[in-house]
């Protein structure tokens, strides 16, 4: 099979490489028909994440059809369509317990990462009966490819640990497709104000068509025109969906008292807590790597036509042009792309 392999910082091969064999009784291997590349898998590229080895196929997000299941999977069977989570969890260990997926014992984030990922023709998916969701025919697929790792975040770190309450004013900080899902989930909880800050105007104007009500150019002074749109008040829920210094301080710079600020950015370095102004704000500080706990509900709100997750979908590809897909996707503010499709 065909498969998108890491070759250390900077290197990247679409090239031959056996199909996956089910190796535990409750793998299964499936056949992808659609994936996507995420903002991990050029920080991969870039040489941030060391312990992803060389000659790892990445991608951890994407749809197929079960091929193959060893003899301990109970809820799937060759031709099930299916939803592949970024998150693998075993479902019995204390985190898994505990909902939190994320750090489970056995899995967690391990494709693309620490096993071979989506960006093939097949893909090995241990504890296949946790880590994978049936989905039904005739549900729009760029809209579930959406659902393995980009909305579950947006909406578990961002809407759900900042705790949007109706009426609420929001800030999101960052308009790339995490932070526009958290907008599109937002609106779950009706917040009468949704601002969103970035660099990039062209990103800004998709988060207006998505439905942000304000939208604040990043360039030094954005905390100021927060503060102004709000009467100086602030924002009762800042969400960082970046992942610097500078955006998650802008964060703590706005959040009015009482407020939440929920982080979702990967952090490279270390940030500032402003300890001696917020000591008194009576505010809540969240971090969470996505648990995906939320894939049920969110895949029924998809499947009802409430969420409309394809419309993040910038750019198309067939998988055999994910090279090119790569590019364009690196590229983003001169290619405008949000997410790329690639379809098998
Ligand atoms: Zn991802
Ligand atoms: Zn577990």
């Amino acid at each position: 099979m065909k498969a998108l392999v890491y070759y250390g910082p900077g290197k990247r091969a679409w090239e031959e490489r056996p199909k996956p064999v089910l190796r535990e009784d409750k793998d299964a291997i499936v056949r992808v028909t659609r994936t996507t590349i995420c903002g991990t898998d050029l920080h991969i590229l870039k040489g941030d994440v060391p312990e992803v080895e060389n000659g790892r196929i990445l991608g951890h997000e994407g749809i197929g059809v079960v091929e193959e299941t060893g003899s301990g999977v109970r809820n799937f069977r060759k031709g099930d369509r299916v939803l592949i989570s970024c998150i693998t969890s075993d479902g019995t260990c204390e985190y898994c317990k505990k909902g939190m997926y994320s750090h489970c014992e056995k899995g967690g984030w391990i494709l693309g990462h620490t096993i071979d990922g989506t960006q093939a023709e097949f893909v090995r998916i241990p504890h296949a009966d946790t880590s994978l969701y049936r989905i039904s025919e005739g549900v729009n697929e760029d809209a579930l490819v959406m659902l393995s790792d980009v909305f579950p975040t947006g909406f578990e770190c961002g809407v759900l640990n900042g705790e949007i309450k109706p009426g609420d004013t929001v800030a999101i900080i960052g308009a790339g497709p995490i932070g526009l899902a958290a907008l599109l989930t937002s609106k779950f909880y009706s917040p009468a104000r949704t601002i969103m800050a970035d660099t990039d105007a062209g990103r800004l104007a998709s988060a207006k068509e998505l439905g942000a009500t304000d939208t604040v150019l990043s360039d030094g002074k954005a905390s100021e025109r927060i503060m102004e749109l709000t009467d100086g008040r602030g924002v009762d829920v800042a969400i960082e969906a970046v992942g610097v210094p500078s955006t998650f301080e802008l964060c703590e710079s706005i959040i009015a008292p009482g407020g939440h600020i929920a982080s979702i950015g990967v952090f490279g370095e270390p940030v500032d807590l402003h300890m001696e102004r917020l000591w008194s704000q009576n505010i809540t500080l969240t971090t969470r790597l996505v648990d995906t706990v939320t894939t049920p509900m969110l895949l029924k709100s998809v499947q009802s036509g409430t969420l409309h997750p394809e419309r993040l979908v910038t750019h198309r590809f067939k998988l055999d042009e994910i090279m090119k897909a790569y590019d364009t996707f690196s590229h983003a503010r001169e290619e405008k792309a949000l997410k790329v499709v690639l379809e098998s």
